[in-house]
């Protein structure tokens, strides 16, 4: 008989991670609210969705946020001017950058423009490399994201064999290192597979959780997946809508319908870690309020 697949929502995982950054910034009674800056180009893209996400959920925990677009016709040497500003301006805590940019920006060399203490999503060399050794200022909140639902719904990580799929510097990568870091709860085996990895079937057999952060619809199915793992879905793609000719929606790795009555339990998509990310980004904006207070900013 098939097992029942438990639904890893991701909204109330958000909302406990919202009321924990409701509570750190009513207990600091604070002159002012954290304050976070998302930076992007001027042009219209997929990043502007991510915005409007970004401005409603700083706006729900009462952390203040605005974008700053970078002129659609400047260059990478404006782009780290304006970081550079932002990261003198003491009123500012926490900055965004949007990323992947397109050549010839260099998403490396501008976010370096940033203190770690100001790098919210954690995504520099510094704060990268502080998370291998075990003491980051910020981690990026997508792999925050994933290791919280997994944690809120007690999946298996503490010494169990993990798969984390994708290896990108932002996501797979720094996921991986959280999982396997020395801490309660973590500690978990993992193994990172990427696309050059030689078959996927092979590497999941004795996966316990996996971790998948590739961006490719319908790559987990039945036949990788084996029967009574659990599922975190970072993939997010666009795909066409079936039920509505022309329009798109989003889709997971993960094809829900095979692994529904197989997996232990899956993370949707929609609905899954995307609010979480947003949460955890809120949270990671809110510490490095904290940290500039304990410095004395205003
Ligand atoms: P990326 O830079 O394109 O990296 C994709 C990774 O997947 C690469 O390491 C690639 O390997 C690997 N890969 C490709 N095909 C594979 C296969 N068949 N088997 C195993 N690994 C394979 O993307 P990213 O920025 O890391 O993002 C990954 C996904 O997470 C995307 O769908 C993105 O939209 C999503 N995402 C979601 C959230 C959220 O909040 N839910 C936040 C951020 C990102 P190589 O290194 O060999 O190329």
């Amino acid at each position: 008989m098939d097992l029942v697949t438990l639904r890893l929502d991701g909204k109330p995982v958000a909302e406990v991670v919202d009321a924990e950054t409701r509570q750190a910034i009513s207990a600091r009674g604070a002159s002012r609210a954290p304050s976070l800056v998302s930076v992007h180009r001027d042009v219209d893209s997929p990043f502007r969705f991510y915005l409007r996400r970004q401005s409603k959920a700083a706006a729900a925990v009462g952390v203040t946020f605005r974008d700053e677009p970078i002129p659609a016709d400047a260059g990478p040497d404006r782009l780290v001017a304006t970081l550079a500003a932002l990261d003198r301006n003491a009123g500012v805590d926490g900055v965004l950058l949007e990323h992947p940019l397109p050549p010839p920006f260099d998403f490396r060399a501008a976010i370096a423009a940033l203190r770690p203490e100001k790098d919210v999503d954690g995504v520099g060399a510094l704060n990268l490399g502080r998370l291998v050794q075990q003491h980051p200022v910020h981690v990026p909140a997508v792999a925050r994201a994933a290791v919280r639902i997994a944690q809120q719904y007690r999946l298996p990580l503490e010494g169990e064999r993990v798969v984390v799929l994708g290896r990108s510097e932002t996501v797979g990568l720094p996921l991986g290192l959280l999982l396997a870091s020395r801490q309660p709860g973590l500690n978990a085996t993992v193994t990172v597979a990427h696309s050059r990895s030689h078959g996927l079937e092979s590497i999941l057999r004795d996966a316990r959780t996996i971790f998948s952060c590739v961006g490719h619809p319908g790559l987990l199915t039945r036949a990788n997946v084996p029967e009574g793992a659990h599922v975190v879905d970072v993939g997010l793609s666009s795909v066409p809508d079936p039920a509505k000719p022309g329009a798109s929606k989003s889709a997971g790795d993960a094809d829900a319908a095979s692994l529904d009555g197989w997996a232990a339990s899956l993370t949707p998509v929609p609905g899954g870690v995307g609010p979480v990310t947003v949460a955890e980004l809120m949270s990671s904006a809110t510490r490095a309020w904290q940290l500039a207070r304990a410095v004395g900013s205003p």
